[in-house]
């Protein structure tokens, strides 16, 4: 994949970030798409942004605030509250917006000639987002691959790792401190280690200190 060229799926997160990392070693090109769809915060965009130039990464900012008129939830409105209905569904659920956001990844690679879609979808802190899955992914990109009678390939880094092993990776990847000090996770719009108490903020804690007793005891 060395002389391939990639587009990730970019927010300016942990996942992605790291996911950004990972591109950058396995291909000779990476570009990034960031979607924007009135996100809590202005600032996971600019957080994006600040990223791919720290890189020399070419950013794509493709707006999807149509989302918003499609949908609401706590993601894309701010006078909701981040909650989980009864079936573990957190209201920053926007229903289908990977679906969304790879089909239009696939149509920018189309058009920068990238084959290759990474995003850091997640099953197993599956956080009951269905088109995280695995068996989603794969079926996304057979339809996608029929639709532009194209051969994509979307690349899953994340897809069996829990938060400890993406620290893990991102440490392999030389990123660690990197990742730690520059992502913006928190859904209270705090860059690095966060306000701390929101679900993400939790989420993502919990792994780093998970990874960061492990390493200290090897
Ligand atoms: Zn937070």
């Amino acid at each position: 994949m060395k002389n391939q060229k990639a587009l990730v799926v970019f927010s300016g997160g942990q996942d992605s970030t790291t996911c950004l990392f990972w591109a950058m070693k396995q291909f000779k090109e990476v570009e990034a798409v960031t979607f924007k769809y009135g996100q809590r915060h202005e600032e996971e965009i600019h957080v994006a942004r600040r990223i791919c130039e720290d890189l020399s990464i070419k950013h794509h900012e493709i707006d999807m605030s149509v989302l918003s008129q499609l949908t609401s939830n706590a993601l894309t409105r701010h006078d909701q509250t981040i909650e989980t209905d009864e079936k573990g569904v957190p209201s920053t659920f926007v229903d289908g917006r990977n679906l969304l956001f790879l089909s239009f990844a696939a149509v920018i690679g189309r058009t920068i000639n990238a084959k290759h879609i990474v995003t850091g979808v997640c099953e197993t802190d599956f956080s009951g987002y269905p088109d995280c899955r695995d068996q989603f992914i794969k079926s996304l990109n057979v339809t996608l691959n029929l639709s532009m009678d194209d051969q994509f390939v979307i690349h899953t880094p994340l897809m069996w790792l829990t938060k400890e092993e993406t620290w893990e990776l991102a440490d392999q990847l030389h990123a660690f401190d990197y990742v730690r000090n520059n992502t913006l996770t928190c859904y209270n719009g705090i860059v690095a280690d966060g306000c701390g108490t929101c679900p993400a903020c939790e989420l993502r804690k919990n792994g780093l200190d998970a990874y960061m007793a492990r390493k200290g005891v090897m």
